[in-house]
């Protein structure tokens, strides 16, 4: 039994604690939030294990520049980070070459393809599979022309043995009658799963975890050295913990820990915006993805929740509501009957790779501090295979996916 300290709660470090804690080891978390109060919170819901397609393609070079040309459009960069996402920008445009571009959909497939079982043991191991809210995720669109761009895509999904079926937009209306005549398309992909509402599912994975024994403690980690047999984490306040193994689960802000163990990675933030709204007069038996618009519609336990999209501005800016605002706008002219008053805006900082693969494995310095963070639009898809993989390498067992796919020293 070794004692381990997880830092970060959010979806990724709650299950790779709960999945430590389950092989035996004395287990804590930090963090110097509440349990899955930044990205994990307000999320998309969707365990999203259908899709293959990394978000580097030579497709996506196509759309960028008319998406760029709208400020309140599915992709933006605040003028001020202009230049400090050039970096991230260059290597996102190199893993769209052919020959990354199979090294990134091989990763991702392999993942996502091993996320709901992953995912299925952990609630049933954690008593949390009430959450598992839905199934199907309808893919619409508004023109023609879009549906015959993402065809090649459905057949890549199928390919991987992913279902998928094309309808038009009356088959679309029959199964979301709540849709206007503007959806002409699109595609049902049954297996795709959706929780009732992220949070609530990161405070009841907390919760099993501390029934079991484990603790969790608020306080902010600012280095982590290898020393020794040990790894000593410096806290706010100068306290100092003396751990046999530490895992960083931090998301969008694990980067500067990894630079102390000698891994410079390349980790941007791609933030995302929503509204959820509580009484919105319109129920939908899907999620719905409206990938020509960057925004998804989803059904919670407590509302319809809109938004999506990517902002490039780093982890500092103020948010910028009006990006929120223009997703809900775009959504009424889909669903018409959408009431949107009283909507909650939310603004999340997905941590994002630009291979789209996420960083797990240990680190340069010491194989006793291990990765788990860069999961950019998936991390909630992919936190239960991530736990698994993660405890596979702390214990030296052989795991399900060759892990060097996503190793800290790949760039
Ligand atoms: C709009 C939007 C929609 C999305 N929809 C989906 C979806 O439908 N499906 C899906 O799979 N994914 C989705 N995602 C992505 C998903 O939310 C993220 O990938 C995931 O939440 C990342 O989880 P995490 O645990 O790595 O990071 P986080 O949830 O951000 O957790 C990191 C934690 O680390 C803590 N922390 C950071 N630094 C320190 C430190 N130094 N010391 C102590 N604590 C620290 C933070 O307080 C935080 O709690 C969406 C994201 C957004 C923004």
């Amino acid at each position: 039994m070794r004692h381990i300290h997880v830092i970060g709660a959010g979806v990724v470090g709650l299950a790779t604690a709960l999945r430590l804690q389950q092989e035996g080891h004395k287990v804590a978390l930090i963090d110097r939030n509440g349990p899955g109060e930044m990205a994990s919170r307000g999320n998309a819901a969707g365990i999203a294990w259908t899709d293959v397609a990394p978000l580097a393609s030579k497709g996506i070079w196509r759309k960028i520049p008319g998406w760029l040309l709208d400020p309140l459009g599915p992709l933006s960069v605040r003028p001020a980070y202009a230049l400090k996402i050039l970096p991230w920008m260059l290597r996102f445009s190199r893993a769209s070459l052919p020959d990354k571009l199979k090294h990134s959909v091989l990763g991702k497939a392999a993942i996502n393809k091993a996320s709901l079982p992953a995912w299925e043991r952990l609630w049933q191991s954690s008593g949390t599979r009430h959450h598992v809210f839905m199934k199907g995720c309808l893919e619409v669109y508004t023109e023609h022309s879009q549906i015959e761009g993402v065809r090649k895509g459905w057949q890549e999904q199928r390919e991987h043995g992913i279902e998928v079926e094309e309808l038009n937009g009356n088959q679309i209306r029959e199964l979301e009658p709540d849709f206007s005549e503007n959806v002409v398309g699109g595609a049902l992909v049954p297996g795709w799963m959706s929780v009732d509402d992220p949070h609530a599912l990161c405070l009841s994975l907390a919760e099993a975890f501390e029934r079991n024994g484990g603790k969790i403690l608020k306080s902010s980690v600012s280095h982590v050295q290898p020393q020794g047999d040990h790894i000593v984490l410096h806290l706010e306040g100068e306290e100092q913990i003396l751990s046999d193994h530490a895992v960083i689960a931090c998301g969008a802000w694990s980067k500067t820990l990894a630079a102390q163990l000698g891994d410079k990675v390349p980790l941007e933030t791609e933030r995302g915006y929503n509204t959820t709204f509580s009484e919105p007069n319109v129920a939908l038996k899907h999620a719905v993805m409206v990938p020509g618009l960057g925004f998804a519609v989803t059904q919670l336990s407590h509302g319809l929740r809109v938004g999506g999209a990517v902002e490039f501005g780093g982890l500092e800016m103020e948010a910028n509501w009006k990006r929120a605002d223009a997703m809900a706008e775009k959504a009424s002219r889909l669903l018409p009957g959408l009431n949107r008053e009283n909507g909650i805006r939310w603004m999340g900082h997905r941590p994002s790779m630009p291979d789209t693969l996420p960083v797990i494995g240990h680190s340069k310095q010491s194989d006793r501090v291990t990765y788990a963070f860069g999961h950019g639009h998936h991390g909630l898809t992919q936190a239960a295979i991530t736990a698994e993989l993660v405890s596979d390498l702390i214990c030296g067992e052989t795991s399900k996916i060759d892990c060097t796919l996503y190793s800290a020293q790949r760039f």
